[in-house]
């Protein structure tokens, strides 16, 4: 039969507002997993692009007080179905419209595979923060909040950090809000500092979640890691965390990187040193605790487990068929191309996906929030044992599809999160 176009038949038109090719390979990862899951066509479509977007341009004021710069700025909700919306700001010189869709996308997929009660979101501003002077981040995220105050809310969308911001920001963030309202409102964000309501065990969740995945696939494969090895690129708050806790499972980090690019030490590295060091100086160059070292050197290392914490399209079809590692464990969000995983896949190496590996950040960010509407308040110990609780179960039930349905972690991981907002997407209907 020919096939007729129909008036709505528009959604695999790349040519979108959003389109850019981290949305793109957002959309045919999602695309790839409804296919084999069967997914309602209806269901599928809709949840192809996000439901609300908002793109923001304002004025920022320099310390030299006559430079004033136009600046970009992006809040985007991908799904309204599944209670509020979370998902982190991204304060980035590349930010654009389609990478904060692509990000608000994988978080629906990840808070639906933990079983939180949020849909996905994501926030950026086209800066480079490095550039920036204190009062001049301040400002900058003071009218940032101020242009999408509309959009959130501690019961609508809920920031966090991500790539760029930290509990600072946050706490400007929950400061501009509050002043707004006319009184406290420490849930509207979470990744703020402890004084203000912030939850032990933020900062650090997200590299302590990876590494728990990592001890339950090391189980898996018979990697012991009392005597393996690891690489680690990016060392900020995801990737030097996780080389913490990592050396503490008795891995040792043969090397890291930053922006400014790598450290190499066949014997080992000491986390806390190179953290010290960072504290100090801000990043890694003139670092002298080991050998200078390319990021793109440094993914090509030989070691047990391979730790992309750094940003996006990192493992692609040119250095896939290079990586000698047992085990990619993805602390980035879209470190790893179509293409490379199917040549990861192929080789036979293991593969903890984004939307799982990363996840113990936006678990503690939840924990925060019901700390925040409850107003109780949970030990370390507390948040760590749920933690572990939520990150090893999703890691088994991930596995056992990847295995009952012979699909990758990445695929099975997918199908996980689209199946629980798909029936919810069924079960409220559609309105009117
Ligand atoms: P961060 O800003 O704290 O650290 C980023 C690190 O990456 C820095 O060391 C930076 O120098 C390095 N980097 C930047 N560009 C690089 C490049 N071209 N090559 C190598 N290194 C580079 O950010 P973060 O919060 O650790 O986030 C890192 C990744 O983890 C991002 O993809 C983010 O979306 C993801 N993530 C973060 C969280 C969180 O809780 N912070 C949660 C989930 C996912």
């Amino acid at each position: 039969m020919e096939h007729v176009n129909h008036p709505f038949d528009q959604p695999l038109n790349p040519h979108t507002e959003w389109d850019d090719p981290m949305f793109r390979l957002a959309q045919q990862q999602f695309l790839n997993a409804a296919a084999i899951m069967n997914l309602d066509e209806n269901i599928r479509d809709r949840l192809l692009f996000p439901q609300r977007t908002l793109l923001v341009s304002f004025p920022s004021r320099r310390d030299d007080y006559s430079e004033v710069e136009t600046v970009f700025g992006y809040r985007v909700q991908h799904v309204l179905t599944m209670g509020p919306t979370k998902g982190g700001i991204r304060y980035h010189e590349d930010v654009n419209l389609g990478e904060v869709s692509a990000l608000a996308m994988w978080m629906t997929w990840k808070c639906s595979l933990m079983e939180l009660p949020f849909g996905g979101a994501k926030g950026g501003v086209r800066i480079n923060p490095t550039l920036l002077s204190r009062p001049e981040l301040q400002r900058l995220t003071r009218r940032y909040t101020m242009e999408i105050i509309s959009m959130i809310g501690p019961e609508r969308d809920i920031p966090a950090p991500d790539m760029g911001t930290n509990e600072q920001i946050m706490a400007w963030m929950m400061d501009t809000y509050s002043q707004q309202v006319g009184y406290p409102v420490p849930e509207i964000v979470t990744g703020k500092p402890v004084v203000l309501g912030g939850s032990l065990g933020r900062a650090e969740a997200t590299g302590r979640g990876l590494v728990y995945l990592i001890v339950e696939a090391a189980g898996f494969l018979n990697i012991d890691l009392g005597t393996s090895t690891a690489v680690v690129q990016g060392f900020g708050n995801v990737g030097a965390n996780a080389a913490k806790f990592l050396e503490e499972n008795g891995v040792q980090i043969i090397a890291v990187s930053d922006v400014s690019g790598g450290l190499y030490n066949a014997n080992g590295l000491s986390v806390s040193a190179l953290q010290q060091y960072v504290e100090q100086h801000r990043s890694l160059a003139d670092c002298t605790l080991g050998e200078r070292i390319s990021n793109e050197a440094l993914l090509e290392l030989e070691c047990d487990i391979l730790v992309p914490a750094a940003l996006q399209n990192q493992i692609t079809e040119a250095n896939a068929a290079h990586i000698k590692c047992r085990l990619v464990a993805e602390g980035a969000n879209g470190p790893t191309t179509l293409e490379a995983d199917e040549i990861l896949q192929q080789r036979g190496i293991f593969v903890l996906p984004d939307i799982l590996g990363n996840a113990g950040g936006v678990t503690v960010s939840y924990f925060e929030w019901v700390q925040g509407t409850q107003n109780v308040t949970w030990t370390l110990e507390e948040i760590n044992r749920r933690l572990h609780m939520i990150m090893t179960r999703a890691f088994h039930r991930t596995l056992l599809r990847s295995q009952r349905d012979r699909i990758t972690m990445r695929t099975a991981a997918l199908i996980e999160g689209i199946q629980r907002v798909a029936e919810a997407k069924l079960a409220r209907g559609v309105f009117p």
